[in-house]
């Protein structure tokens, strides 16, 4: 199911078939929509909408184009407008330098303005830039210590400022332009940050995807734009529908988050969550905070994880899958001898097996569990996150001895599993190289890099 996060139902040219609009989007796969207003009166639409339509959600607020005439006496107007549960953001906001509609100061006050109501009542904005990336960014990384959070509605500006905005944890969304031949950029920017940090929209009646392109834009044609980030993602249409709907859970808190899921599929793999337990602190996890992977949830207590008889049943013939993958946001070699049952049972049915690990399960097993690995696990990945043992211990909230732990860890695996790969997130004072030299020429494993972004 999608969620169309930007669609302008409200527009003249749905006037006379909005009922068949909605419901081609049903039948389409869309199960909510976000209707953005770009002014006062658009934004009473919006919320006539919201209460007509049950999976209409809506935002409130004044469009670039429409702030020359604005005051900030329209704040008050705009925050009783939002006093409803069903308003979910103000937007759409923003910078439009491209057209002259509005001048730039006042585009800028009237921005500003509303980034300040939203940040008081606690709801996201959408955002709206165009030709302005230079003072958008300025004025977003000024508010980069409070709760502001953001939604960069058709994106179409640089790598180096998505990476940054998702930095911020703000999300950024496509529409329809990415499946357009001359798109490469976009889609560019797309493949490279994380589909944890994605949404969907069409910003009808604008930007109709191929093949409908040049005619009306309309909810139902989101799965275009799902379809091309699944494409850029190498990831199943499936992936991207889930994800893009738990990424609108977290930002506007529409829908419901998801079940824990102990098993799991992205693409052609079945994961394993096998513990949200750790020996390690890392900065980047977030094992104790939502534990979210690819739209799963994640968490689990210790008395709510499961025994190898249920992995074994909910994963039913092993060789259905590319590779099963022993994971879960922790580590799972504190539940070796679950691992090694479950790992049996895979090999014995023609499945292939890879363990992602951070490489202390000696050290946390008080015995060296390499041997184990001989005909049971075909691919260790370790995260080796840093070359540097001093960066690698304060990375983790752990001390440099871990280090060589994981390097003779590593050194070990190589001699029984049948492959063995080392990874390091791509986090900007991490020293590739450094990392490169010691996966391939110290331990002879193959070197990854994990995106972050
Ligand atoms: S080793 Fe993995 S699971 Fe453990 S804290 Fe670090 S990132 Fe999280
Ligand atoms: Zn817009
Ligand atoms: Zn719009």
């Amino acid at each position: 199911m999608f969620i169309d996060t930007h669609a302008h139902l409200f527009y003249p040219n749905f006037e006379n078939d909005l009922d068949d609009v909605i419901k081609n989007s049903v039948e389409a796969g869309v199960d909510k929509i976000i209707v953005p207003a770009t002014d006062i009166p658009t934004s009473e639409k919006v919320l006539e909408l919201v209460k007509k339509y049950d999976f209409i959600y809506g935002a409130v607020g004044v469009h670039p184009h429409d702030t020359k005439d604005w005051s900030n006496e329209l704040i008050e107007k705009i925050e009783q407008l939002a006093d409803h549960d069903k308003i979910v953001a103000i937007g759409e906001i923003g910078l439009d330098y491209h057209y002259d509609f509005s001048p730039k100061d006042k585009q800028i006050e009237a921005f500003k303005a509303q980034i300040e109501l939203a940040i008081k009542i606690n709801k996201p904005v959408i955002i709206h830039n165009r030709e302005s990336d230079e003072d958008m960014m300025k004025i977003i990384r000024s508010y980069a210590d409070t709760n502001l959070r953001a939604q960069f509605h058709c994106f179409n500006g640089s790598l180096d400022n998505a990476k940054e905005i998702v930095k911020m944890n703000h999300f950024i969304s496509f529409t329809g332009n990415i499946t357009f031949k001359n798109a490469d950029s976009v889609r560019n920017i797309a493949s490279n940050i994380s589909v944890e940090h994605i949404m969907l929209e069409t910003d009808s009646p604008f930007m109709t995807p191929e093949p409908h392109r040049g005619k009306r834009n309309e909810p139902a044609y989101v799965k275009y734009v799902a379809e091309k980030i699944a494409e850029v993602h190498r990831l199943k249409v499936e992936d991207i529908a889930r994800v893009t709907s738990f990424n609108v859970f977290r930002m506007f808190g529409i829908g419901n988050k998801p079940e824990t899921s102990f098993t799991y599929v992205i693409g052609d793999n079945l994961y394993l969550n096998i513990t949200n337990r750790c020996n390690a602190h890392c900065t980047f996890c977030d094992r104790n905070g939502e534990a979210e992977v690819s739209g799963y949830n994640l968490k689990m207590s210790k008395n709510e994880e499961p025994d190898a008889e249920y992995y074994i049943k909910e994963i039913g013939d092993p060789a259905k899958y590319n590779e099963i993958i022993f994971c879960g946001y922790g580590e799972p070699t504190i539940r070796w001898q679950t691992v090694k049952e479950v790992a049996r049972h895979i090999k014995e049915a023609g499945g292939k097996t890879r363990l992602n690990t951070n490489g202390h399960g000696s050290l946390i097993n008080k015995k060296d569990i390499t041997p184990e690995f001989k005909g049971l696990i075909d691919t260790v990945s370790i995260s080796l996150n840093s070359g540097d043992p001093r960066q690698y211990a304060e990375m983790m909230g752990l001390d440099t001895n871990h280090f060589n732990e994981m390097i003779m860890f590593a050194k070990n695996a190589r001699k029984f599993a049948g492959h063995v790969v080392m990874t390091i997130v791509s986090v900007d004072n991490v020293d590739v190289e450094r990392a490169r030299k010691v996966a391939e020429e110290k331990i002879g494993a193959e070197f990854r890099i994990r995106h972050f972004f």
